[in-house]
């Protein structure tokens, strides 16, 4: 069994990105720029924006904070993005989600210039990737098809199974690897006996939000599988343990590939949240 360190493949994007950034500026460019836009006080969306902001610091990208009250307007918010739209020195615009109740994250998302929406979660966008067409790709699943290629260089013909029809997760996932050819099933909340859908993949992708759903005795031998769900679980000392959609021990004694949790898909995500961001810059 071949443990997947997306720690290490994320710290080789992170390098690559700080390079050519380092090259462009060695050009007599700007360094790329993101707007991360975070409205209310909400501790983990805090966190989330905290390590964005550092990301970027340690590869040479120059990040803005917009803090917005909890309160704000809907219509103050759009006004927000509309300003970060026309600036020039502004590539990428993120908005930190979830948003406050009062404003409807599919209008501001939709306000975003698609050019510039670097989680890649606007409708053009969206439907680009659809389509097949390039365009700015959700970083979760982006990170998730780099960690399967290290596995899989070839994904023509693979029986690929994803787990979680989400707009970030599950639906650009599986359009992400039907671009790469594979043969894709995607299973949700609906699906019927999803232990005989995972029994058929080559690659099994997780993406749910609960603790250990996913079974090892229900993995194909050999199966390369990649976790993406973050979930807090009380451990065995009282303390709060964070744990995938996977059974991480069971599954390892099955799977040919897997990634841990911590430590596989969360630090893709970052990564590819600044290789989009430098994308947007071109
Ligand atoms: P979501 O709640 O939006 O979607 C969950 C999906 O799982 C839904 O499509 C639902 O149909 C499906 N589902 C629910 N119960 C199911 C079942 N019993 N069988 C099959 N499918 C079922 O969640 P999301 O935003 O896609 O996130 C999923 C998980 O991934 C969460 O744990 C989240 O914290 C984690 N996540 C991690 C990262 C990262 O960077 N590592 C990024 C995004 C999300």
């Amino acid at each position: 069994m071949r443990l997947i360190d997306g720690r290490a493949l994320a710290a080789q994007l992170r390098k690559n990105v700080a390079d050519e950034v380092a090259a462009r500026i060695a050009r007599g460019r700007r360094p790329p720029a993101l707007a991360v836009v975070l409205a209310g006080e909400d501790p983990a969306s805090r966190l989330y924006v905290r390590n964005k902001v550092k990301a970027c610091a340690e590869t040479g990208i120059r990040s803005e904070e917009h803090r917005l009250p909890a309160d704000i307007a809907q219509a103050d918010l759009l006004d927000r993005i509309r300003a970060l739209n026309a600036d020039p020195a502004i590539d990428g615009i993120l908005v930190q989600l979830p948003l406050p109740p009062q404003c409807d994250p599919a209008r501001v998302i939709e306000a975003i210039d698609p050019g510039k929406d670097v989680d890649g979660f606007h409708p053009v966008n969206a439907g680009r990737l659809a389509l097949g067409l390039p365009g700015l790709v959700p970083c979760t699943p982006a990170g998730c098809l780099r960690l399967i290629q290290t596995v899989h260089p070839d994904l023509a013909g693979a029986e690929a199974l994803v787990i979680g029809r989400s707009t970030i997760v599950g639906r650009p996932m599986a359009a992400l690897l039907l671009a790469e050819s594979a043969t894709v099933t995607i299973a949700h909340s609906r699906s019927r006996d999803l232990p005989s859908l995972v029994a058929r993949a080559d690659i099994v992708v997780a993406a749910v939000g609960r603790a250990e759903l996913i079974r090892g005795h229900w993995l194909k031998p050999g199966a390369t599988v990649i976790d993406v769900g973050i979930n807090r679980i009380p451990g065995a000392d009282g303390q709060a343990r964070v744990v995938g959609d996977v059974a991480f021990a069971e599954a390892a004694e099955v799977a040919g590939a897997i990634t841990p949790v911590p430590g596989g898909v969360g630090p893709m995500t970052i990564a590819c949240l600044l290789l989009n961001t430098l994308a947007a810059a071109r």
